[in-house]
């Protein structure tokens, strides 16, 4: 994955993007559910998470209580040693990751795999339901998750190609 050229492509088309997400947010196809299930398929077979991480290197997952000390047990840590070794709260009291990269991304692969963040596990969330409720996420992720990019550009395409838009 090219992440550097994903970051100039998504630069140029953020606006365009953003602009068919706000008005997703006014407008539905009646068939949404499955134009997402249809592009959602198809990005996959392109995009390679294996390849890119660029989540887990540009963004912090949010870690529930729960996230905490499953993840802190798996480590053989006490969930407070957990915390105040990679963890700061943010204003409005989620914990988060004080260090970017992630200090769990090793060799571009999550080494705390089964046991990540619930977070972690959900993203890019488009599987979310309905999709349309989540495009300030998404629109957040342009730039950052090639996956999300993909997805948002063959949505538009095709409702702009289908649809009385
Ligand atoms: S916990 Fe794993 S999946 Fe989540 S951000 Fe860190 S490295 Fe990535
Ligand atoms: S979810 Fe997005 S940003 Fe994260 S590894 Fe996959 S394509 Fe990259």
């Amino acid at each position: 994955m090219d992440l550097k050229r994903f970051r100039v492509v998504a630069a140029r088309k953020k606006g365009k993007l953003t602009a068919f997400l706000n008005k997703l947010d006014d407008v539905v196809p009646e068939d949404m559910p499955k134009l997402v299930a249809e592009a959602d398929a198809s990005m996959w077979k392109e995009v390679d998470c294996m390849a890119c991480a660029n989540c887990c290197k540009t963004m912090t997952p949010t870690f529930r209580r729960s996230d905490i000390t499953r993840i802190s047990a798996h480590l053989g840590m006490k969930p407070k040693e957990f915390v105040n070794k990679w963890l700061e709260k943010e204003e409005d009291g989620d914990w988060v990751n004080k260090q970017q990269p992630c200090q769990f991304l090793v060799d571009n692969k999550c080494s705390i795999y089964e046991v990540r963040p619930k977070d972690c596990a959900e993203f890019p969330h488009h599987n979310k339901k309905p999709f349309d409720l989540y495009n300030d996420t998404f629109i957040q992720n342009l730039h950052r998750c090639p996956a999300t990019f993909t997805l948002v550009d063959r949505l538009m395409k095709k409702v702009e190609k289908e649809y009385e838009w």
